[in-house]
């Protein structure tokens, strides 16, 4: 997306191996292809680990009409710093480090300036598909062995997570763990962001003075006394991180599925309620009473139908992105001065803070663990909704 020009001196380059598609119709299949060798400012990474979003299937197969090929998807990456630059101080080698959906953006945009790199005036740099500012070509993300990224657009992973040379003082004790890390840099961020900004409105609005120090036995997050009710529209990669992560904050969580299978699922990660959206009675239960709710589902389906379940000033926000417009009819909005909005994963500093913020709750994603030959099978599950709840590369089968 980034329309920034290739510098004068092109940098030396090292062969990598990753998981490719080269049409809409083709199976991702092995790829060799080249990543730069560290500048000053780089951190080079072993990816151990990278999960597999639904857009990753979406750009894979043209579903967004902006692909170029090959492609190599893959923007939630957990792995060890190989090396880095001269000028990195905040990495070293041996390091856990974290990459998501950006590997680049302008920086000096109002945007970038507030940390929301994200909306990036000048169009962020994708972790792939996007142009490549030091190689030409396009940027190939995390299906792959290894990758360079300039430092600012590299997380921590927090020592509870696994604390390098330190078995038993991580949180999730074996490296192996991490696997579940991997989904937060974009299931998680996509979820935790439009959560807090929509929660800090909320909150905003509070005028009954109830403070983040409430001691009400229930309150697990800042919101105190005051029931903030938010739905969450899909149990998938997103929507199962949405319902632990809005749990976490305090938030009365009430899950939709279309998947009656799910409903214990999405009590154990912590809904209190859930509804089967399919069965019109258990929809009209919920008229009028959210005030937020966070539409994860990557398939065209009715938008009025979650409309009329929020409340006067209420939200409903898309993050799910089919491949279809939707329909919303106007009154959908116009009565209870609803608001219909969207959110685009998340700024880089609240990356960090969701990254620390999952650390302090124990939370990270259910994940199935599979080499990287059964991506195509799994890009097959995903659309059948036979996730539970993340597919993760584990990348040491890529060899
Ligand atoms: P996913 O794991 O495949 O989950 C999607 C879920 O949507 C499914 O598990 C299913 O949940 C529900 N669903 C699927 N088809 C449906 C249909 N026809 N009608 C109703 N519900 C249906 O996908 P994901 O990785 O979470 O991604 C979800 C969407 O978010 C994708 O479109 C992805 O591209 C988009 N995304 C957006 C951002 C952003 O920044 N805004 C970031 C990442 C991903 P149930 O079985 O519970 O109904
Ligand atoms: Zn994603």
């Amino acid at each position: 997306m980034s329309t920034t020009t290739l510098p004068t001196a092109t940098p030396a380059k090292t062969k990598t191996l990753g998981y490719a598609a080269t049409s809409p119709t083709s199976p991702l299949n092995a790829f060799s292809f080249a990543r730069r060798e560290p500048l000053p400012q780089d951190v080079q990474l072993d990816i151990l680990y990278c999960g597999v979003c639904h857009s990753d299937l979406h750009t894979a197969r043209n579903e967004w009409q902006n692909t170029t090929y090959p492609v190599v998807p893959g923007h939630e990456i957990v792995g060890r710093v190989t090396a880095v630059g001269s000028q990195v101080k905040r990495f070293k080698p041996g390091d856990l480090a974290a990459v998501g959906c950006m590997v680049g953006s302008d920086r000096t945009c109002p945007n970038c300036q507030a940390g929301l790199e994200q909306y990036c005036d000048a169009g962020f740099t994708g972790t792939y598909n996007s142009p490549d500012a030091h190689l030409g070509g396009m940027t190939y993300g995390g299906y792959s062995r290894s990758i360079v990224v300039d430092q600012y657009f590299v997380l921590h992973v927090p020592d509870q997570f696994g604390a390098p040379g330190k078995p038993g003082v991580g949180l999730l004790g074996q490296e192996r763990n991490l696997a579940g890390v991997a989904p937060l840099l974009c299931a998680g961020i996509t979820t935790y962001s439009p959560l807090r900004h929509w929660m800090d409105r909320f909150l905003g609005s509070d005028s009954s003075g109830v403070s983040a120090s409430s001691d009400s036995p229930t309150n697990r997050g800042p919101l105190g006394r005051r029931e903030w009710k938010v739905g969450i529209v899909g149990l998938g990669g997103l929507g199962h991180m949405g319902v632990k992560i809005a749990a976490a904050m305090g938030a009365h969580v009430v899950l939709f599925t279309t998947s009656p299978g799910k409903k214990e699922d999405g009590i154990r990660l912590g809904a209190h309620e859930v509804v089967v959206s399919r069965n019109q009675n258990e929809m009209d239960r919920h008229l009028a009473s959210f005030d937020f709710i966070l539409d994860t589902v990557s398939a065209p389906h009715d938008l009025n139908a979650y409309l009329a379940l929020i409340k006067r000033d209420g939200t409903l926000t898309l993050v799910g992105a089919p491949e279809k417009p939707p329909t919303v009819e106007p009154f959908s909005v116009i009565f209870k001065r609803r608001s219909l909005a969207g959110s685009l994963i998340g700024g880089i500093p609240q990356t960090q803070e969701m990254l620390d913020f999952c650390a302090q709750h124990s939370l990270t994603a259910d994940v199935e663990i599979i080499p990287i030959q059964k991506i195509n099978e799994a890009y097959e599950r995903m659309i059948r909704g036979d996730v539970h709840y993340r597919f993760v590369i584990d990348i040491a089968s890529l060899s």
